[in-house]
């Protein structure tokens, strides 16, 4: 009998800690006794910019490699990609397909709004993660979702998984453990829908244990995005890049300059008394202005509450 591969998509944006979401989940379906394969593409790697991972998990060998053009399920980390067609968050999802959503709208706005074949599921995942850890740290919660809706580990093996990667990655145990109890919060919040629609039988594997690799060639602008290109230019703007947006306090600024310089996206320009101006419609909200400011003039503001 040939293996069951099944298919997770991770979507976000470069920062948004796509590729340690998949990671965990892979690691939590490793333990929990499934054959794994887990790999992220980044394209012209930017923070902000669109960021793919794929996580094929089997019964058996997996012998396919590549893009994951059929998903089973689809994560996304972050929902403003939805308005973004070459994002493709949607790409092959079909009726029995489950797309995860962080966002605080409800599923059924999400399906609807977007025309999500198949069944969606959402989680205010960036509260819990701002709530528990302060920032928008969305790999270990986002991991909680996904393992929980599809069943693939229970959540002291989720739980395993989460401790090594992200001491792996070097983070000290008392932010180990408050990821933890992001990741537990979403867990708990999250249903457990399983792979396959209500009252049906699972869906079938989506590609043959025996094609050996599987590498559709992708369109230019994902395999090899060119630095004039419109897509890249100030022709386009990063509208709904941001989920936060820098904001200045020009009472507190000293004109020292420094966002101006160590701005990544020359979002910054100078007023002529040298205050500096933020350019909405092309800053990525990476919020490295913020970080730097020396009296701390620029603040972090929610996007939905600017
Ligand atoms: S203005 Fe600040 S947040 Fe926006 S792109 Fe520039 S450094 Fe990043
Ligand atoms: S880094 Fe801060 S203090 Fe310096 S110019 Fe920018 S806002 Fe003003």
């Amino acid at each position: 009998m040939s293996a069951v591969v099944r298919h997770l998509r991770f979507h976000g944006r470069g920062g948004e800690g796509v590729k340690l979401a998949s990671r965990i989940v892979s690691r939590a379906a490793f333990v929990a006794g499934w054959t794994v394969q887990d790999s992220p593409l980044y394209g012209a790697e930017r923070r902000g910019a669109p960021v793919v991972a794929f996580v094929r998990c089997s019964d058996g060998p997996i012998h396919e490699r590549g893009y994951i053009e059929m998903p089973d399920v689809v994560v996304l980390m972050d929902h403003s990609l939805l308005a973004h067609l070459d994002a493709a968050v949607l790409h092959g999802l079909g009726e029995d397909s489950l797309l995860l959503v962080n966002t605080a709208q409800p599923a059924e706005e999400i399906k609807a709004g977007y025309a999500v074949p198949g069944r969606v599921v959402t989680l205010d995942v960036s509260t819990i993660a701002l709530d528990l850890l302060g920032h928008r740290w969305l790999s270990a919660p986002m991991a909680g979702l996904a393992v929980k809706a599809t069943a693939l580990a229970p959540w002291p093996t989720l739980a395993q998984a989460v401790a090594i990667e992200l001491t792996e990655i070097g983070l000290d145990s008392e932010f180990v453990e408050r990821n933890l109890r992001a990741t537990q919060q979403a867990f708990e919040a999250a249903p457990a829908v399983g792979w396959a629609a209500a009252g049906k039988a699972p869906p079938p594997a989506r590609a043959s244990a025996t094609a050996l690799f599987v590498l559709p060639r992708l369109p230019a602008r994902v395999a090899a995005p060119s630095i004039d290109a419109e897509a890249t230019s100030a022709l386009r703007t990063m509208d709904g890049w941001r989920v936060f947006r820098p904001v200045v306090d020009l009472t507190r600024c000293t004109r020292c300059f420094l966002c101006f310089a160590l701005c990544p996206e020359g979002a910054i320009q100078l007023d002529s008394q040298h205050y500096p101006v933020i350019d909405y419609d092309h800053c990525k909200g990476c919020l490295v202005c913020v970080n730097e400011c020396p009296p701390k003039a620029i603040s972090e503001v929610r996007e939905e509450a600017a």
